[in-house]
């Protein structure tokens, strides 16, 4: 067997192949490009371009793609060949710097929320050099930003690139303060958790609901689900075990740091976890880990699910977007130092987030609205829709101690000065054990539990990171102006502990009790993707957003009727599909199952004298579900079409909220009790039990 160093990043044009393929200038003028963001000469792309050519041509490959992540959620690519024709009728492969730097997609069937017309279609991508290129399938692979031929951003890479441009900008004002002078870029990494579930791939294509939506919209619960909690971290069944050994090496391939692997609560439910990558990057690496999942579950005869909610009754998948900023001299600012100043300047970046989570609430609870999502967040499994942030009591009594101008410790004699007194050390274990909270401090990195499994990490880390760089905006705004710093600072601290310790909560976030308290102490509790999506055009985030360059009204705008429009889309194909499957599939069913029991009682009846009591029973409780299940596909039905009537798409997705998707329960109840009382043989597909411990 090869071996994971040798293999490690074979399909990737990275920096070991870089400095062995390019000229020196060539390589150090690309190396300054993606530490700093210099434009790149033609003459350096031409060179770049013919040297990834012919290292992936010596790997196999013959196309090229620029592959990008438009508003759809997945990543899109357009493949071309290297071919050009050569005059004796052969071909040669050929590549140049301009079809590396630049490419035009045939855009118009991307969704731009209006911002552009369908005459002037055509958007560009544009190779983001930071992340590499690499092969996959016999393709090499270009990471690119999509933007429309007026510049704006048509995707989700190049608004995430702004935010770390942002929140680099403000922070290095901030580390000047401290006397950092010297730092080149700060970047936020991420390392996010993947949770995922697996299933049969033959029960998979017998179930439409599956097929068309990713999740389960009929199922009654099997008699065993997750209460056992003995499926969580429990051992790996083989055949999961080979599918995981596969995606591993894919992933390695691919320079992709996998690197933890486990069961999850539910049965069925796993999990994978890379180590941290700066976010373009590790945007893009779970971009390709999603992609791989699912290729590789096809070889060993599976379906890989990332719907956030493919089963009632049990756990759905979420990811978690371990978040942390460090500079360029590998400084992480979210981690307590050992020195009073290293402390102060912690606590400075740690009231940083604080003030921006409790600021930004809505932003960050709607950039991980969708409509699957809706069914995780405020239900038993997940972190509810109300935000708050765990910080552990050690570091909670630390604020409250600054806040009050009170001893820290309880016997400590003298109250903690800010710049001048060493913190208490606290230690990352005590840290780490609420997990309830949406957005958890674990030591030395923010962990945001809020995403979706199939949310793409971008929209999450452009909000954080945009809504961060503004409260250390303001920070800088007050101290550079201040006579005395470290009194400045201590105030500065005090203060925003005091507005906004509301958003603290170190107790149990899946507590009912935890609910009321959040209204009490005014924070926003968006139920909905409807609730939270039309919220991105308030004014306070518009102009936050647009001053820091991270979108412009326009694009703003446009986001949020593409997100709506995907949230309705999504919610009416899986109406239609359950209209399918009631009309087509389990009231037939039901039906023949009790014509079947009738015959018997007539054939029992021929026979002897019985009462026939258990089928007189059955038949006349499955044929009261089976008018119930009739009954509510039609209302089902007709909401499908009044759907179509609504124009205005914050109307339509009110409607979906409070129209379709109650419709929808209904229908789903009468049926999955029906389920429960319809003979396994004549059931139309595969049932839960078999669905989650079959493979
Ligand atoms: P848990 O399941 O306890 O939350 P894991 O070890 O499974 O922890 O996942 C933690 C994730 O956090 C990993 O992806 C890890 O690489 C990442 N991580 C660790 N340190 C940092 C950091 N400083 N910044 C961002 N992510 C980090
Ligand atoms: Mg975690």
């Amino acid at each position: 067997m090869e071996k994971v160093t040798e293999y490690f990043g074979s399909m990737v044009f990275d920096e070991r192949v870089m400095k062995a393929a390019l000229s020196e200038k060539v390589y150090k003028s690309l190396k300054r490009t993606i530490d700093r963001g210099t434009p790149l000469d033609i003459s350096v792309a031409n060179a770049v371009a013919a040297a990834m050519k012919d290292w992936a041509v010596e790997k196999g490959a013959t196309h090229y793609t620029h592959w990008f992540q438009p508003m759809t959620g997945v990543t899109a690519e357009k493949h071309d060949s290297f071919i050009s024709p050569a005059p004796d009728g052969r071909v040669i492969m050929e590549f140049s710097g301009k079809e590396l730097v630049k490419g035009e997609p045939d855009a118009s069937s991307f969704p731009s929320g209006g911002l552009r017309a369908t005459f002037e279609a055509r958007g560009y991508t544009a190779w983001d050099p930071t992340s590499y290129a690499f092969i996959k399938d016999g393709t090499l692979y270009i990471p690119t930003a999509f933007c429309s031929y007026t510049g704006e951003a048509l995707d989700k890479k190049v608004p995430l690139l702004r935010s770390m441009e942002a929140l680099s900008r403000q922070a290095k004002r901030v580390l000047k303060l401290f006397g950092k002078e010297n730092i080149k870029s700060i970047k936020t990494s991420v390392g996010p958790e993947q949770e995922y579930f697996l299933v049969d791939r033959e029960l998979w294509k017998q179930r439409k609901d599956l097929i068309m939506t990713g999740r389960t919209l009929f199922g009654a619960m099997p008699p065993k689900g997750q209460e056992m909690e003995d499926h969580y971290f429990g051992s790996i069944k083989p055949r999961v075990a080979e599918y995981m050994a596969d995606l591993d090496r894919e992933l390695w391939k691919l320079g992709i740091l996998a690197k933890t692997k486990h069961n999850e609560v539910a049965p069925a439910q796993h999990e994978l976890a890379p180590i941290y990558k700066t976010t373009n990057i590790a945007a893009d690496h779970n971009q390709l880990t999603m992609e791989v999942m699912k290729k590789v579950a096809e070889r060993h005869g599976l379906v890989c699910l990332l719907h956030e909610k493919p089963f009632d009754g049990v756990n759905g998948s979420g990811k978690h977007n371990n978040w942390s900023i460090a500079t360029d001299t590998g400084e992480n600012l979210l981690s307590p130092g050992e020195t009073p100043s290293e402390n102060a300047q912690f606590l400075l970046f740690l009231t940083a987030v604080i003030k921006a989570v409790d600021d930004y609430q809505d932003l960050l609870r709607l950039s991980v609205a969708t409509a699957g999502n809706d069914h995780r967040l405020g239900a038993n499994e997940a972190p509810p829709a109300v935000i708050s942030i765990f910080l552990g009591d050690e570091l909670a009594a630390i604020l409250d101690a600054i806040e009050n101008d009170t001893p820290y410790g309880g016997t400590a004699k003298e109250k903690m000065k800010l710049g001048v007194d060493v913190l208490p050390q606290f230690s990352k274990d005590t840290t780490d054990r609420n997990r309830t909270s949406p957005f958890a401090f674990t030591g030395n990195k923010f962990e945001f539990r809020m995403l979706g499994s199939s949310n793409s990490i971008s929209c999450a880390n452009i909000h954080l990171n945009a809504a961060v760089a503004e409260s250390l905006r303001q920070f800088a705004d007050v101290l550079e102006n201040a006579d005395d710093f470290n009194s400045a600072l201590h105030d500065l601290i005090k203060e925003n502990i005091k507005a906004h310790k509301r958003i603290i909560f170190n107790g149990n976030g899946y507590d009912d009790k935890w609910i009321e308290e959040a209204e009490r102490r005014g924070l926003s509790n968006l139920k909905t993707t409807a609730d939270c999506m039309p919220r991105i055009c308030d004014r306070k985030n518009v102009d936050m957003l647009v001053s820091h360059g991270i979108f412009t009204e326009t694009e703003i705008f446009s986001r949020r009727d593409i997100m709506l429009d995907n949230y309705v889309k999504q919610v009416n194909i899986e109406a239609s599909t359950m209209v399918y499957m009631a009309r087509r599939q389990i009231l037939p069913a039901i039906s023949k199952f009790t014509a079947d029991t009738a015959a018997s009682v007539s054939a029992k009846k021929n026979i002897c004298d019985t009462a026939c009591g258990y089928e007189t029973k059955l038949i006349s409780e499955l044929s009261k579900l089976t008018d119930e299940t009739d009954n509510a596909a039609d209302e089902l039905e007709t909401a499908i079409s009044k759907l179509k009537e609504i124009d205005v798409i914050t109307e339509q997705a009110e409607f979906v909220r409070d129209v379709m998707l109650p419709a929808m329960d209904k229908l789903r109840k009468p049926a999955d009790t029906a389920e429960t009382l319809t003979s396994e043989e004549y059931w139309p597909f595969p049932a839960y039990d078999k669905l989650l411990f079959g493979v």
